[in-house]
């Protein structure tokens, strides 16, 4: 890997919205509709290495039909979010765990690997040229999403010797305005997501393509996410399709599915394994079988399940519906130990709790 110095130039956007278009959209930004004013850039080629880093107006990429990455998908991206705290200063949350997967991402797709301080440094600048647009008050927060593609202009299937890395930024509002909900999860029986030597654990677009058709039949039958078992079995709870799973049992332990190798090695899912056991709670990484997520629910040695990533924190899991039947968890309400792990974290991440691990890295 070439690692050059980091330094970006800046480019002001002479179009940027005007004080009174970002208040209005920054009152109710959703989730992925609205994008900054400006956007992260820098290329690669195997003689320079990272190179040309820049932050210039936000805006449409210019592509060639040939471009690799639209014809062979080599690309991966990241998540990750930026929280303003009531002093008015701005925090990224763990964002070198998200630098190490996106190596680790590449590394799986044949990418050349972005360093830590390009990934760090690039997340500053478009966070600092655009620091007006990061939302305060309630569960606000400035996503960011890095992302990395192949931009050589070429047809033959091999590793792309141009590559191109960008971040842009998005107002998101609470992703539970009206308080916490619990959801019900759809078990795909027909589909997996990834498989044993494939690209699950990698953050590559063609996780998420292979994830929609099995999303929309949980949509069509009334659930917010999929679920997905090992593909070798057909047995094993792995994930959803964007999300990773934690049980807790009548004992008091947290039960999380250990990483297969198929699973995506989630930030949300790392912390929340520090925070319970900072609150005391015995938790366990291991295989989940199906049969036990079903049979747990229903016999009450399962108490509450949820959901975690970064763009809902953490979601309680109401019930688990399949063809011909369903397990309801709990009473079908985000549960005490649930409720009491997800404000541990936000009040980690909006500086209202003390960041014991060194999580949080100022702007
Ligand atoms: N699994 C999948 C498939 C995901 O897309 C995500 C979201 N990135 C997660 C788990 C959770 O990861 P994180 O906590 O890093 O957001």
């Amino acid at each position: 890997m070439t690692s050059n110095h980091f330094a970006s130039r800046f480019e002001p956007n002479p179009n940027a919205k005007t004080d009174g278009q970002r208040e209005a959209i920054l009152d109710n930004p959703g989730f992925g509709n609205h994008f900054t004013d400006h956007m992260f850039l820098a290329e690669w080629t195997p003689g320079t290495g990272w190179a040309d880093a820049r932050v210039v107006p936000y805006g449409p990429l210019m592509l060639d039909p040939a471009t690799a990455v639209l014809h062979y998908a080599q690309e991966i991206f990241e998540g990750l979010k930026a929280y303003v705290h009531e002093d008015g200063s701005i925090w990224s949350f763990r964002p070198e765990a998200n630098a190490e997967r996106m190596q680790r991402s590449a590394h799986r797709l044949a990418l050349p690997e972005l360093p830590t301080d390009w990934f760090l440094g690039s997340i500053r600048d478009l966070v600092t040229a655009d620091r007006a647009w990061a939302p305060s008050g309630g569960e606000k927060s400035l996503y960011l999403r890095p992302f990395m593609y192949a931009s050589e202009v070429f047809l033959g299937v091999r590793p792309s010797q141009h590559v191109t890395y960008a971040v842009i930024a998005s107002p998101a509002g609470a992703y539970f305005p009206g308080g916490v909900e619990a959801v019900s999860i759809w078990l795909s029986s027909e589909y997996s997501r990834a498989g044993t030597g494939g690209t699950g654990a990698a953050k590559c677009g063609g996780n998420y393509a292979a994830s929609l058709l099995p999303q929309q039949e949980a949509a069509q039958h009334g659930c917010a996410q999929v679920a997905f078992l090992d593909s070798t079995e057909h047995k094993w709870v792995e994930e959803l399709g964007g999300m990773n799973l934690f049980f807790v049992h009548s004992d008091g332990s947290i039960v999380t599915p250990e990483l297969s190798g198929s699973i995506l090695e989630g930030v949300t899912r790392d912390s929340i394994l520090q925070i319970a056991r900072d609150l005391g709670y015995d938790v366990i990484e291991r295989r989940v079988s199906i049969d036990e997520w079903r049979d747990g629910t229903a016999d009450g040695s399962i108490t509450e399940v949820f959901a975690c990533g970064t763009a809902a924190v953490v979601t309680p899991i109401s019930s688990l519906k399949w063809d011909g039947g369903e397990a309801v968890s709990g009473d079908g309400e985000a549960g005490k130990i649930t409720t009491d792990i997800r404000s541990a974290l936000v009040d980690i991440q909006y500086g209202r709790a003390a960041d014991r691990h060194g999580w949080l890295h100022q702007i």
